[in-house]
């Protein structure tokens, strides 16, 4: 299944992609993505009768897509976790996952314009595959974390290099406003496919510049929940992009960086995409 939230005007709804073309609104179940998440068990089947005889139908193309979660309680991101992208940015091979946190706040819809910031001269792409956490969990091992996984969803870890890289921590550079995109709707883990096999492809004005697979994850994603949940409760909506593959623009040479017009577009197999505006704040 595919879920998503939207709106027609103000207000944010949520609903279930029917034929990647038509929005059956499911309003009446929960007030929004992360109620609907930990309602889930209770909720799935009336969400599946909705999807078979759909009461009311909005059209996709109608609609503005929000990110699935807007405002997820967390989000976690890892570093370092292809290994042509370690290779392309001169670091070791991380022994540790490498995690930091993108703010709440750099929530961006799927195909909403993202900001080059005011004074910026190194923002950058990174597409990612992102897991949204269902049953949450503290100590949840590698072996039970699938079961913990809601869906997935396809998301541009948008950076700014220099805010990235003056300090150790990663946090600041990470977390402009709109630099979360993510999306366009979060296709549930049962019809994932296996996720550790995903072809997963960053496009910049058309031009190809990231294209890996998500076999190459360094930590999988078990792994990254099993890591995260020692530390911290995950609950239902919580976000982890997973890690982005070589090809990101400050690798390039020479070094190129994102300027206001230009078009990215990230892609995950079978997960739809995501395209991202780029304009000046
Ligand atoms: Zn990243």
């Amino acid at each position: 299944m595919k879920l998503v939230t939207f709106t027609r005007g103000q207000t944010a709804e949520i609903g279930v992609v029917i034929n990647d073309t038509t929005i059956a609104p499911l309003g009446h179940l929960a007030p929004d993505m992360i109620a609907l998440i930990a309602n889930w068990d209770i909720a799935r089947p009336k969400v599946e009768a909705l999807a078979a005889a759909p009461e009311e139908t909005v059209d996709i193309a109608s609609a503005r897509l929000l990110a699935p979660v807007p405002r997820p309680g967390k989000i976690f991101a890892i570093g370092l976790n292809y290994a042509d992208h370690v290779a392309e940015t001169g670091m070791q091979t991380p022994s540790n996952q490498i995690w930091f946190t993108k703010a709440g706040t750099s929530v961006n819809g799927p195909y909403d314009s993202v900001q080059i910031p005011r004074g910026s001269m190194m923002t950058d792409y990174e597409v990612e595959l992102v897991a949204v956490i269902g049953k949450g969990g503290r100590h949840i091992s590698k072996d039970d974390a699938t079961a913990h996984v809601f869906g997935y969803c396809i998301g541009n870890d948008v950076t700014e290099r220099a805010w990235q890289m003056r300090t150790p921590q990663f946090s600041l550079g990470k977390s402009f406003d709109t630099h979360a995109p993510f999306g366009p709707w979060i296709t549930t883990s049962d019809t994932a496919g296996n996720i550790h096999n995903l072809g997963i492809r960053c496009f910049v004005n058309g031009e190809e510049r990231q294209s890996s697979n998500t076999r190459h994850l360094i930590f999988n994603l078990w792994e990254q929940i099993a890591e995260l949940s020692q530390a911290m409760t995950l609950e239902p909506g919580d976000v982890i992009f997973t890690g982005t593959p070589g090809g990101v623009g400050m690798a390039m040479k020479p070094m190129t960086m994102l300027k206001a017009g230009d078009v990215v577009r990230c892609e995950v197999d079978g997960l739809g995409h995501i395209e991202s505006s780029f304009v000046a704040e």
